[in-house]
């Protein structure tokens, strides 16, 4: 990858004919939403309306590091969650991530979306499972959705301590010695990638439906914000819109 593109795109979602975008941290005009403002400024609505997003303008959540699954009606915010579920067309949903794992659901059949953002703590709290199943319920079959992980932290650059693990220990029992490597006395990497990806499989999405081109937010800072990196500062991100009816 060269140069600075403003965003970048999942092959699988294009071939799915989803209108979608992950952002990098040369995307104009976003902002930080502060009380509940809409965060995309003049210059991202312009892009995003090139990118057929902006029928309306993206529903976004404040999110909280939780797994409560929203369903946004309507443009702007959408109530504290930390996934948003929609069937209606031309709506963009968007999530807000700095290191953590935005992923975008689509169920190409029943045109139904959902956007994810997990991090440590929505892991640990299974968000992503949270989201295929508010898909399912709707009517969506797990097996039929499409997946797709944005630029996150990888497991090169995430170093986590033993409350983490205390945490991972107590939720996942069996799975979580397959999502870690001790790098130290109290110090693993972990494998947020990895550890999403198995909830999406234990949800029913199929393996070869789950794409991640595990682009890591903290080696790459050309081209993305990275919390753990940088502090507080920027944040990236992801947009989707279901496509209208043809
Ligand atoms: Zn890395």
């Amino acid at each position: 990858m060269t140069g600075r593109p403003a965003f970048l795109t999942s092959p699988l979602l294009e071939a799915a004919g989803l209108p979608h975008l992950f952002t990098t941290r040369h995307f104009p005009g976003l902002e930080r939403g502060a009380n509940g403002r809409s965060p995309f400024g003049a210059a991202a609505r312009a892009l995003l309306a090139e990118r057929g997003l902006l029928a309306e303008l993206p529903a976004f959540a404040r999110q909280v590091h939780g797994a409560e699954v929203a369903e946004a009606r309507a443009g702007g915010h959408a109530g504290v969650a930390d996934a948003l579920v929609s069937e209606r067309p031309g709506l963009p949903l968007s999530v807000f991530t700095a290191d953590c794992l935005p992923i975008v659901l689509f169920d190409p059949e029943g045109r139904r979306l959902a956007v994810v953002h997990a991090g440590w703590r929505g892991t640990v709290q299974s968000v992503a499972r949270a989201a295929v199943t508010a898909l399912t319920r709707a009517g969506a079959p797990p097996g039929g959705l499409l997946a797709a992980v944005g630029p996150s932290i990888g497991p090169c650059c995430y170093e986590v301590d033993l409350p983490v693990i205390e945490r991972l220990r107590t939720g996942f029992p069996s799975a979580w010695p397959t999502w870690v490597t001790p790098v130290g006395p109290g110090k693993w990497m972990l494998d947020l990638w990895k550890a999403n990806e198995d909830q999406l499989r234990a949800a029913g999405v199929a393996p070869s439906r789950i794409e991640n081109p595990r682009l890591c937010t903290a080696c790459r800072l050309d081209l993305f914000f990275s919390y753990r990196r940088e502090g507080k500062g920027g944040s990236l991100a992801t947009v989707a819109a279901i496509p209208p009816s043809s």
